[in-house]
């Protein structure tokens, strides 16, 4: 049996991650689950599985957690905070880790599931994003495995020759197509753009995701954010990996060979296939995925992406260039604005706003040089983008104000 740790599990890769093992109870034993402050759901979860830890990253939400499942006449372990995650990834029981809480909180329980020397299913970019060079370095030290789950990044590695592994160039690939479906602004005109709401930019018109990765996709900072993945994590220049709008969500990444050919994964736009694929590889396992009608789908469309609306895909492309903590300062600073834009305190156009001026700002102080020596300076450079766009957030009008004066 295999010991499964879902890291994020209330969460939608976490919930589509237990669909599948439910389906594998021969091969999979869920070992830990972990979530944020939703004591409902997890103690609702921790009843079904009977996992031997539980953690709740929260220590607020303990008590109402551990009452839910003294009830139930539950024994499961239960631990909290960022040491109870870290805890959790590496224990000798855990053989895989799904890594899928959202963002930068994502960072110490991955890095201690690689150091372990777990198989990483990887939804968590964010974390690969910061702290890219040094989570491929740790893996190859400690012999982990680093699966893609993102479904883009999933097709690559399906089209990439078997043996190939994290952070290493592979051989005879020209360049990669990453598409993207759009979001849900495709059509609409920058000036509509600038007065959307939260509730229109979470409205995917193919997936169903967490609010954060909503408004990325809206942004297209999503693919920006998977542009960088992708180059950590197939050892690609920025200037290979070309986006691509495909607003189907049917082809999820092509990959372009030097003879010529173009080899792309397809499937129905379901996140339990890549999950499935990185728990099974190199075999494949039943996913409950309804299967692809290509007769039905009838037309698959590409085009390029609007860079003049969707700056957000504009400003990661620079990031992934200039290297560094360049991708830790960006991703910080999008997930303050984020946040900032579902709370209704910035308006959608100034996510991008907000994280190229954080950018720019810091670019031109200490972190310029973009050492990324340790874990230390991504931890310092993401304080300091977060630090500096929560500043810029409340003022960022006065501050438009001030640049047109
Ligand atoms: P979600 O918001 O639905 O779930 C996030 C999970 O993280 C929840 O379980 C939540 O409790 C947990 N969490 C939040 N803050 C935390 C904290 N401070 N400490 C510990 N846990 C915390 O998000 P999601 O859509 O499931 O996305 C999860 C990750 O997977 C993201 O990094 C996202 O980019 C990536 N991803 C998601 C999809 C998708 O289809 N949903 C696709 C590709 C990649
Ligand atoms: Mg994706």
């Amino acid at each position: 049996m295999i010991g499964v740790a879902v890291l994020g599990s209330t969460g939608s890769i976490g919930e589509s991650t237990l669909d599948v093992l439910a389906r594998h109870p021969d091969r999979f034993r869920v070992v830990a689950l972990a979530g944020n402050k939703n004591a409902a759901k997890l103690a609702q979860q921790v009843i079904r599985w009977r996992p031997d830890y539980a953690v709740l990253a929260d220590e607020s939400a303990l008590g109402e957690f551990k009452e839910r499942i003294a009830h139930a006449g539950i024994t499961t372990r239960v631990l909290a905070g960022e040491s109870g995650l870290s805890e959790v990834a590496s224990l000798p029981e855990t053989h895989y880790v799904m890594a899928a809480i959202v963002g930068a909180a994502g960072l110490h329980s991955t890095f201690a599931a690689v150091r372990a020397g777990k198989r990483l299913l990887l939804a968590n970019k964010e974390s690969l994003v910061m702290a890219g060079p040094l989570l491929i370095s740790a893996a190859q030290a400690s012999g982990a495995t680093l699966l893609p789950v993102d479904s883009e990044h999933s097709a690559i590695f399906q089209c990439l020759p078997a043996n190939t592994r994290a952070g290493e160039t592979p051989k005879g690939v020209r360049r990669v197509l990453l598409t993207a479906s759009g979001g849900p602004f495709l059509d609409w005109p920058i000036e509509k753009l600038a007065a959307c709401t939260p509730e229109e930019a979470c409205a995917h018109p193919n997936w169903v995701m967490g609010r954060k990765i909503s408004v990325d996709s809206a942004t297209l900072m999503n693919k920006g954010l998977e542009l960088i993945e992708a180059s950590l994590l197939f050892g690609l220049d920025p200037a290979q990996i070309e986006v691509l709008v495909h607003r189907q969500s049917i082809v999820h990444s092509l990959v372009e060979y030097i003879d010529g050919s173009v080899l792309a994964q397809l499937g129905s736009p379901d996140m339990r296939t890549p999950i499935a694929y990185a728990l099974a590889w190199p075999e494949r396992l039943g996913s409950g995925v309804e299967f692809l009608d290509l007769i039905r789908a009838a037309r698959l469309e590409f085009c390029a992406p609007d860079l003049e609306r969707f700056r957000c895909l504009a400003l990661a492309q620079a990031a992934a260039r200039a290297g560094g903590l360049q991708p830790a300062i960006l991703n910080a600073a999008n997930e303050i604005a984020v946040q900032a834009f579902l709370e209704r305190r910035l308006n959608f156009l100034d996510i991008a706003g907000v994280s190229e001026a954080v950018l720019a700002r810091m670019t031109g102080g200490p972190a310029r040089g973009g050492l990324l020596r340790g874990l230390s300076d991504v931890l310092g450079a993401d304080a300091e983008a977060r630090q500096l766009a929560c500043e810029l957030i409340p003022t960022r009008h006065a501050m438009e104000r001030g640049a047109h004066a």
